[in-house]
């Protein structure tokens, strides 16, 4: 059986316990590799190995560390076909979304940071009236802690990593225990690009057990962490005392807000895919679905079409609009949430069931299904689901769309489709959200701020924002 090793002071290392966790195949429901369950001995090595890198990383010439990134991004392109694979096998999702989103997105991080690390400029302020001059040197925090969940997996590691090494840090990184092969993958990659040992660590595990040992270890002075509210709320607490710095990416519940304004065509489209790419698994996903009454039944008629004529299939089957769920666990907690809601009174519009593929009958697979209600306390339209599910409710005015998009603890996106100008912006301006959309989905320019509200987090990401935040500031104030 093959097996994913952890990558410490620029070396692949078993774990020092032997301890092993099975790594599965969505796609057949198999165990196809194993991963190391890293201890806090293995956690404390690889925080050994980035303390003792830092002072000469965090001096290296930016240019340097700039061609470094440049590097990864390069061989993380010219790899693109056995990532996008590795990745589709790894955590269910089609080939066709690993190869267009995933994998380039991975390369992006590391070129955007390459490129944004030399442009990063700090502060000065004249003290006028007092001969004085202060300015801002933002400095490298050093060892810092990377976690991340299984949804992106190469995707949102990278978003960590890239600024962290980007800003002059050296790293600790977990991904999820769940989808470990690219992050191994990556290793080889950082070997062959000439990362210094040590710059980079990436220890393998569980949560409760390698992820605690991050952050639990007294030197690991940030956190850049994505994945559950319910976790995020954990590394708050344990972190608190330590006054760690973290960034929080956490959970979403968001709002689609469709007006008979809309680009109707556009908008049907762009929510099919909102609603059910990546098997609904995208923290970004508008799962609520709001639509106002006038083109309400002509949505629900046209989106059960569309979404009924979705291709559920094996990840690497060109055809497959929709792959496996990501686990088996995940997929029974998704299809308990069918149940409630018909328990709730929702009604099921499509979908609902679990799906046999031919050849893979032991894979996770569900039908992406429609939910509506009209009781939006329910467990359903309150909870994230994070799978094919989504619910449809109506909408006669604008408040009243306004009033049902916040009336959840989440608040990471929403979007809304209009054609008029003023309705977008009173809308956008007032809904509790850290990423507002109109009229598209999931568009990414990577220098805008990333992140959410409310239960979705404290922080931001992206740009400017990740490098402020993987790096201290000290204000210097010189008179003269
Ligand atoms: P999770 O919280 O279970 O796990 C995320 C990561 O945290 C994993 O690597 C896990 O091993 C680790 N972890 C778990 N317990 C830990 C602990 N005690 N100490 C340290 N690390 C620990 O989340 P998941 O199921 O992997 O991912 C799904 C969740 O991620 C969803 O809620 C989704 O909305 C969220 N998510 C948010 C964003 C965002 O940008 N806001 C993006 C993607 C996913």
């Amino acid at each position: 059986m093959k097996k994913i090793f952890n990558y410490i002071n620029g070396e692949f290392k078993a774990p020092i316990e032997d301890q092993w966790i099975d790594n599965y195949n969505p796609s057949i429901g198999d165990v196809y590799s194993l991963l190391p369950n890293s201890s806090t001995v293995d956690v404390q090595n690889a925080y050994e190995a980035a303390e003792k890198a830092f002072p000469e990383w965090s001096e290296t010439p930016l240019e340097q560390r700039s061609k470094v990134l440049s590097k990864i991004a390069s061989l993380i392109t010219e790899n693109l076909d056995q990532l996008a694979k590795a990745e589709a096998i790894d955590n269910g999702k089609p080939l066709s979304l690993s190869t267009s989103i995933d994998i380039p997105r991975a390369s992006s991080n590391f070129q955007f940071f390459a490129h944004a690390l030399t442009q990063f400029a700090s502060e000065a302020h004249e003290s006028t009236g007092f001969n004085a001059i202060n300015f801002t040197l933002r400095q490298p925090i050093g060892v810092v802690g990377c976690i991340s969940p299984w949804n992106l997996p190469l995707y949102l590691f990278t978003w960590k990593i890239a600024p962290a090494l980007a800003a002059g840090n050296t790293v600790v990184a977990k991904p999820s225990e769940i989808t470990p092969m690219t992050a191994y993958l990556l290793a080889e990659i950082c070997i062959k690009a000439g990362v210094p040992k040590g710059v980079l660590n990436i220890v393998h595990g569980l949560g409760n057990t390698t992820g605690q040992a991050i952050i639990e270890h007294p030197k690991i002075k940030a956190i850049s962490f994505t994945g559950g509210t319910a976790t995020g709320a954990h590394i708050a607490k344990t972190a608190a005392p330590m006054f760690k710095k973290l960034s929080l990416e956490l959970g979403g519940k968001n709002p689609n807000l469709i007006f008979a304004d809309c680009d109707y065509e556009k908008m049907l489209s762009t929510t099919l895919r909102s609603s059910f790419a990546n098997q609904g698994q995208i923290c970004l996903c508008g799962s609520r679905i709001y639509v106002e009454r006038a083109i309400y039944d002509k949505f629900k008629t046209d989106f059960i079409a569309k979404t009924n004529a979705l291709k559920i299939g094996a990840p690497l089957d060109a055809e497959t609009n929709i792959g496996a769920l990501v686990s088996k666990s995940h997929l029974e907690k998704v299809k308990s949430y069918i149940d409630i809601a018909t328990a709730e009174g929702g009604t099921i519009l499509c979908g609902g069931n679990y799906v046999t593929v031919k050849g893979y009958e032991n894979g996770y697979y569900l039908q992406p299904t429609i939910i509506e209600i009209n009781n939006t306390n329910c467990r359903v339209a309150q909870e994230e689901i994070f799978g094919p599910v989504v619910t449809i409710t109506p909408f006669d005015s604008d408040d009243e769309a306004l009033a049902m998009a916040n009336d959840v603890r989440y608040g990471l996106s929403c979007t809304i489709w209009t054609n008029n100008l003023n309705r977008s912006m009173y809308m956008a301006k007032h809904v509790q959200a850290g990423i507002v959309w109109v009229n598209t989905w999931m568009m990414r320019d990577l220098r805008t701020a990333f992140g959410g509200t409310k239960d979705s987090g404290v922080g931001r990401e992206g740009g400017f924002e990740a490098l402020r935040f993987f790096t201290e500031p000290k204000n210097i104030c010189i008179q003269y």
